[in-house]
């Protein structure tokens, strides 16, 4: 089993439901939601983080944030407002070395 909690959902050894899934990404919702809609949108290859990011990886970052917008379509917060958040290593507040993108929405963020 690999170490990595993301790859193990990704795996399908958790029992995280799938929102989304295609043969590059899978989106599931945070177990610790910080808001009435809280999605990770994750890549299904290990790319530790932005940081980790290759030119090869073009397409698939403009894939994840194209998802995101379906996603945000469908939770029904794309007119409301939502945010899209990438935390960078531990300072940047990343707790999970495996790229995700914070889908956050259904409430009104301060600035
Ligand atoms: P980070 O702080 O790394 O940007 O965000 C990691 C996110 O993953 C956190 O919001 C945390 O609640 C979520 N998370 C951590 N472990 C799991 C898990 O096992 N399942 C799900 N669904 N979310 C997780
Ligand atoms: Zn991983």
């Amino acid at each position: 089993m690999p170490e990595c909690i993301f790859c193990q959902i990704v795996a399908g050894q958790t029992k995280t439901e799938f929102l989304y899934q295609d043969q590059d990404l899978v989106v599931f919702a945070d177990i610790s939601p910080k808001a009435p809609v809280h999605l990770l949108i994750v890549p299904c290859r290990h790319i530790k983080s932005i940081n980790e990011l290759e030119s090869k990886d073009q397409a698939l970052v403009g894939r994840i944030f194209l998802v995101a917008r379906q996603m945000a379509q469908k939770t029904g917060v794309a007119e409301s407002g939502y945010k899209l958040i990438f935390n960078v290593g531990r300072g940047g507040g990343q707790l999970v070395d495996h790229l995700h993108l914070h889908l956050l929405g259904g409430k009104r963020f301060k600035e």
